[in-house]
């Protein structure tokens, strides 16, 4: 039996964990959290690429994901309705997502509070070293540890992720504290507010202990706004003055930051987003960033998810990208020699890596603190109108490979 060492245990970790482990590999999945990850994350897009790899990976046909709305709808600031979009989505949450594929793999097979520290390839194996002393040997070991994979940084140590100049907003507000006109205006809808420059969009999601019946669901936000880096240090620095340059701990934001959010929302949102804002306990700020690698296979080693390539969420891909990554390497190697089914994997995954990560700049281009190119000026001008932005947001894109 193949060995499989999968280095993270988050969206793209399980899928490859489960797929492989379905395709008869020996599978170990180890993640560096300790403790629970599901409590955490916010809503996810579905498109049919997941609800496929979903099926694959082991969870049953039928199992209810979330929240169906018809269409789109964009708001002007004093809440007329400036366009409409049928486009018929089933909105879910990371949470969701995660305990699925959870619940999908043996859960012996998952080793936490394991952190990779260093891949060393010989050629019959590859051995992964950990903080802790251990090491795994395996025949294939996939790397899907994220944004900051240590793993990528060894193999690929020139690659960087890089600012785009403007920050998400996030957060969930309880259906059942919204007004009846917020509630009227948004509720049902995926639905847009585009103040200059910037980008508010929502969409129901299932609410606690994932209901999804009226009354008891929560509103999901995100509202993209440019943020200068010097911005983007003053909202990543907590109350002892301390810099979170990965990202702030929601906890950790200084109750400042969020009334000055809160009052933007006030003076620039239509009122059923201002209010979405406000009753939200616990919104959370994430820098956006891009991520591009030039090879996603090395040797016995395969880059997968966001260890690989990160593009802005406005295409809402990174969840199914990281599973079409999964798929498609289990499938590449089926009773294929590792290192060459890799070879032979990566040059379609480099290509759609890319191809995103470029398409998602251009629909967030017009958000940019500052823009520095011309086609990234000519691509903020195609991409914000209200229709242009109903039909391409959270939309898988047509590439051009
Ligand atoms: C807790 C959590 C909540 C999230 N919530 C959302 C959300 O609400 N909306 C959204 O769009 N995206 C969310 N994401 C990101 C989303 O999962 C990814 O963009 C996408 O699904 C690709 O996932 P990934 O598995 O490649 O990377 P990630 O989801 O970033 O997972 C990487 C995993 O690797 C682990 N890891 C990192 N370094 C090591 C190491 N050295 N050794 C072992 N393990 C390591 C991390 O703990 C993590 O579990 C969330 C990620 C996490 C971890």
């Amino acid at each position: 039996m193949r060995r499989a060492l999968v280095v993270g245990g988050s969206i793209g970790g399980l899928f490859a964990g489960n797929l492989l482990a379905k395709s008869g590999w020996d599978v170990t999945v180890a993640e560096r959290t300790r403790g629970p990850l599901s409590g955490r994350g916010a809503g996810i897009v579905t498109h049919p690429a997941l609800l496929d790899a979903l099926g694959r990976a082991g969870v049953p046909a039928g199992t209810p994901l979330g929240v169906s709305v018809a269409g789109r709808r964009v708001l002007a600031r004093d809440g007329s309705i400036l366009g409409e979009h049928p486009y018929p989505q089933i909105l879910t949450s990371w949470a969701r997502l995660h305990s699925l594929l959870e619940d999908a793999f043996d859960p012996a097979r998952i080793e936490r509070g394991r952190v990779a520290t260093v891949v060393r390839q010989g050629t019959a194996s590859a051995t992964v070293h950990f903080a802790d002393g251990g090491m795994i040997e395996a025949d294939l070991v996939v790397a899907a540890d994220g944004i900051r994979s240590v793993l990528r940084a060894q193999l690929l140590p020139e690659v960087r992720a890089t600012y785009a100049g403007y920050v998400a907003w996030r957060g969930l507000a309880e259906e059942a504290a919204l007004s009846p006109a917020a509630r009227e205006a948004i509720f049902g809808h995926f639905a847009f507010g585009l103040p200059e420059g910037e980008q508010m969009l929502g969409y129901p999601v299932a609410g606690a202990g994932e209901a999804i019946s009226a009354g008891h669901r929560r509103y999901n936000f995100v509202w993209y706004r440019p943020a200068p880096p010097e911005e983007l240090g003053r909202l990543q620095t907590d109350g002892f003055g301390r810099q979170h340059p990965n990202g702030i701990p929601p906890h950790l934001l200084r109750p400042e930051i969020v009334a000055e959010m809160r009052a933007a929302a006030e003076s620039l949102l239509p009122a059923a987003f201002a209010e979405v804002v406000a009753i939200t306990a616990q919104p959370f700020v994430q820098p956006i960033m891009d991520l591009e690698v030039p090879e996603v296979a090395h040797g016995r080693v395969a880059l997968i998810g966001d260890a690989a390539y990160v593009a802005r969420p406005h295409c809402g891909m990174g969840v199914t990208k990281a599973a079409m990554d999964a798929m498609s390497l289990s499938d590449a190697l089926q009773g294929a020699d590792v290192p060459a089914a890799l070879t032979r994997w990566a040059p379609e995954r480099v290509a759609t890596g890319r191809a995103l990560v470029q398409h998602a700049r251009h629909l967030g281009a017009y958000m940019q603190a500052s823009r520095i190119t011309a086609e990234e000026a000519a691509m903020a001008e195609r991409y914000r109108s209200p229709v242009s932005v109903m039909r391409e947001t959270a939309v898988p894109p047509i590439l051009e490979l």
